[in-house]
This record gives C-alpha cells, structure tokens and sequence, in this order.
C-alpha cells in the first residue's frame, strides 16, 4: 500500500517554526517514499478560526515549497460525517449528555479525600457525575461523553504501531485499564462544535485514506483515544509518527500563540525557505 501522510492545521493564528517543521517533514516523506502529502484544515471550532488565517496557511506552506492536492478537507464541511458516527455510537448506547460546567468538575473531583485532580491526555478526568444510560433520540446541541468502561467492553486489545519516538517506537499497547483510569469519559460532541477534535481527527484520517499520521509528540498520548474510537468505529488504525517539538531558545514548546516565531515574519525579514529548513534542523 502507497503512503498517505498528512498535515493538519487549525486556522487559529499565524503558522510557526513547529508548524512549518511538522509540515516539511511529512511533505518529505511523502516524496521520500513516492507516496502522498495532504492538507486538512482543522476548523471545527468557528469561535477562533479565522479565514484570513487559513489564507496565509496556504501562502505560507506553497512558500516553503510544499504543495498538495485540492480541493482540501476542512472540518467545517464534514458535520454529516461527525453526525453519522455520533448517531451510530449513540444507537449503540455508548454516549450520555453531560450538564456539568468546568466549576461543576472542579468540585467534584477535588473533594478533599479524593486527593488532586487526574489529568488525562482530554484533561481533568471526568468523575462521571452525568454517566447513565439514555434512550430515545440522540439528543441535539448536547455535550456528549463517551461511556469508556461500557465502549472497552466489546474491544478486543488494541495497540498501534509508533515509528517516531525513540522512547515508544514499536507496537504501543492501549491498555483499558489505562483508558478507563488516565482518560476517562472523554467528550465527543461538545455543545459549540456539534464534534471534539479526537472524533473528527479519527474520522477525516480514515475518509481521507491516511496511511501514515505524522505530528507533534504532544497528540502522543491523545493517540490511545484515538485507536479506540477507530476500533469502535471499524476504521483503520493507521501508523503513527509523532516528531520532537521545537522549542524556543529558553527550551520551551512553542505555543500556537508564538507569533513571535510565525513563519510570515521570518518572510518578511527576507529570510529563505532554506533558512526556515535549517533552523528546524531539515
Ligand atoms: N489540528 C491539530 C493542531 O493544529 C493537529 C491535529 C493532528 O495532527 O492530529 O494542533
């Protein structure tokens, strides 16, 4: 089988050197390997997508010498597939609405006995406050959890396989006792977006034919996620490359919000293509 890799921005502020990195590292090597190089713009959530970001995403990309096929995925034409797959789990009984505010979960989970609160790779774990089981119609505009013991329950093991990180490389085990304890009931359809990115991720990598996902070691753990949802959804697991982030000179992670670092000011300063290439280290 060719190799089908990707990248996946969201259109919520400038491309940065971590981008621009992630970006020409799959673009290699979908040349590399005489396979295929994707766009898919991540814009589920309306409230911080902007269109004049997705314009300089493609500006910014053809600059560095990457190109791709149209016409590109965006996320917010894919709402009747992320309905399909909420309606066919709901069907299933394996999501319930959950009512409770960030404040609510606070509380919950920081009950003196109960010790600090769990972080997940979807944050605070969810204490299971709302869990029950729901018939009748798939509620609409609701926030929708994923029951995890309940969904873990017809699954088999699940692994896949990681072909990037030194520490992980091989086949990665996905334990349920680590899903159900360390991830919990994780939200698939938030309220604002009719979808969560772990569902839209799983979905548009398997209708886009991604052989290959490569991206930033911090969706490492979000992986586990997204291999049950595969599962549950009798989609692929493709094989996953997560990179090393580059970090600013202090030694910290680049946050989306670097713009100090944003690829159209090293533009603008008259730097090449190559220099962004060996600045990242390609
Ligand atoms: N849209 C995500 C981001 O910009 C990337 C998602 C992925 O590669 O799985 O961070």
């Amino acid at each position: 089988m060719s190799l089908t890799t990707r990248f996946a921005p969201s259109p919520t502020g400038p491309l940065h050197l971590g981008h621009a990195y992630s970006a020409l590292l799959a673009f290699d090597h979908a040349q590399a390997q005489k396979g295929q190089f994707l766009l898919r713009i991540e814009d589920i959530d309306r409230s911080r997508s902007r269109a004049a970001w997705e314009t300089q995403i493609y500006d910014d990309l053809a600059w560095l010498g990457i190109s791709w096929p149209e016409p590109v995925m965006r996320q917010s034409q894919r709402q009747d597939a992320y309905d399909t797959a909420l309606d066919a789990l709901w069907a299933r009984g394996l999501l319930y609405p959950c009512s409770c505010t960030r404040a609510d979960i606070a509380a919950a989970t920081s009950a003196p006995q109960e010790g600090a609160p769990l972080l997940g790779p979807d944050g605070v774990i969810y204490p299971g406050t709302c869990r029950k089981s729901v018939q009748g119609p798939r509620p609409e505009n609701a926030v929708l959890r994923l029951n995890m013991a309940a969904a873990l329950r017809d699954l088999g093991p699940l692994s896949f396989t990681e072909t990037g990180l030194p520490s992980h490389r091989g086949l990665v085990p996905v334990t349920s006792d680590n899903l159900v304890q360390a991830v919990g009931d994780i939200v698939l359809s938030r309220r604002d977006m009719g979808t969560s990115y772990h569902l839209s991720v799983v979905l548009d990598d398997a209708a886009q034919g991604i052989t290959d996902v490569m991206r930033g070691a911090d969706l490492f753990e979000a992986t586990a996620i997204h291999v049950v949802l595969q599962a549950l959804l009798g989609l692929p697991t493709p094989s996953y490359h997560h990179h090393q982030l580059i970090r600013d000179d202090t030694g910290k992670r680049l946050a989306k919000r670097d713009d100090a670092r944003a690829i159209s000011l090293y533009r603008a300063q008259g730097m090449s293509p190559a220099d962004i290439r060996a600045m990242v280290g390609l």
